[in-house]
């Protein structure tokens, strides 16, 4: 059993309207896998640097300089939705065919890009469904009639500490049950709903059906921003018949849209949103918790507790962090100086996360 890294990819997305109009200044620079970013607030310290699998830049052609001056784009090149499929999603379609298990999720604050780049927004379709579409369309090249695919497809969302299924009209209060399998040890959720889908439009109805019962509110950060979890779970399996009976590979892809993870304070939020913003920080720093305890055991660190049981994202996560799972993760980042605290904190969240070790296996029975 092979010991592979989770790869990290870093994505910046294009100014707003807001910080063009108030002129806001590019803190980020990247020149190939390097990604540097500055102190607004100390125009003479160096940048701080950080190195990853992939540095996406997202201004067309040139990128700003920290003294607000416009410069040619070396290294780095500007990535369309396309361009994030083809380095990111491919890799997903191709190991799940392989049967091994997936993990994507998209780590930033609000309005960083974490949507866009896992769902995208209208034409500009993300990585979940341009690899749902590519997946059907790899299918449908199969001409070995001993072979056949099932595809599940399921959708929840982790809200207050509690899940929710997007595809079920009726959630019990207080959501549904987090159970561990207790044989496997893998967490599951009890009772959600698991639909086969035959092609990719009736994952894209799924999805939209998913996208539609979130939980959305408002903060001052952005006016729609969700402040939930966000978990797309695909089965694939691959049936073929043998002389003595079936072989099957499995493959179970979990792709992530985390919830901002700008501190409750920056934001504004009183009474029940500061509610949500304590449970969402209680998973993501559970999530990070676990990171960091899985950067320590790969530096060689012995007798370390990863605690997974202290939050339902990092229960339903095991896999993807340490376990049978090949994990990518995007960390979403703003370009504009007053982010920049934020963004940092992304960085050395992404910085950590590269350092965890996960054990992926074929899925064969
Ligand atoms: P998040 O999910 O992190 O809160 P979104 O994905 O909703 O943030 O992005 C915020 C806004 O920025 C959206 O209007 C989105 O269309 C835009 N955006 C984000 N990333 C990009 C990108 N790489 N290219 C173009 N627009 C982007
Ligand atoms: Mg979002």
């Amino acid at each position: 059993m092979a010991l592979e890294a989770v790869k990290v990819a870093v994505r910046v997305r294009p100014f707003n309207q807001r910080e063009i109009d108030r002129q806001a200044k590019c803190v980020i620079k990247m020149d190939g896998q390097m990604t540097m970013i500055y102190n607004p607030d100390a125009p003479n310290e160096d940048p701080k640097k950080f190195s990853f699998d992939y540095s996406y830049w997202s201004h067309d052609g040139f990128r700003m300089t920290p003294d607000g001056s416009a410069e040619p784009v070396r290294g780095s090149t500007y990535a369309c939705q396309r361009t994030v499929f083809d380095d990111l999603g491919q890799g997903v379609l191709n190991n799940a065919f392989e049967g091994y298990n997936c993990s994507l999720f998209a780590y930033g604050q609000t309005g960083s890009g974490k949507s866009y780049s896992v769902v995208g927004y209208g034409v500009n379709r993300g990585i979940i469904p341009i690899t749902c579409d590519e997946l059907f369309k790899t299918m449908s090249t199969n001409n070995d009639p001993n072979k056949r695919y099932e595809v599940l497809f399921s959708m929840l969302e982790i809200y207050n500490e509690q899940v929710r299924d997007l595809l079920s009209k009726d959630n019990p209060k207080g959501g549904l049950n987090v159970r561990q399998n207790p044989k496997l040890g893998m967490f599951y959720v009890e009772g959600l709903k698991k639909v086969p889908v035959g092609s990719y439009s009736e994952i894209e109805k799924r999805m939209e059906q998913g996208t539609q019962s979130r939980t959305v509110a408002s903060t001052n950060m952005n006016a729609t921003s969700s402040r939930a979890h966000t978990v797309v779970t695909i089965v694939f399996d691959q049936i073929i018949k043998t002389n003595n009976g079936e072989t099957k590979k499995s493959s179970t892809m979990n792709l992530v849209d985390l919830a901002g993870s700008e501190r409750a304070d920056s934001t504004g939020a009183t009474g029940d949103r500061l509610k949500e913003g304590a449970n969402i920080n209680k998973s993501l720093s559970a999530l990070g918790n676990v990171i960091s305890a899985l950067a320590d055991l790969s530096m060689g660190k012995k007798k370390v507790m990863v605690p997974y049981r202290d939050s339902i994202l990092t229960k339903l996560l095991q896999n993807a962090l340490g376990g049978n799972s090949k994990t990518i993760m995007i960390a979403a980042l703003s370009p504009a100086d007053i982010n920049y605290d934020e963004t940092l904190s992304t960085l050395r969240y992404a910085d950590r996360a590269k350092k965890i070790q996960n054990k992926a296996v074929i899925n064969e029975n």
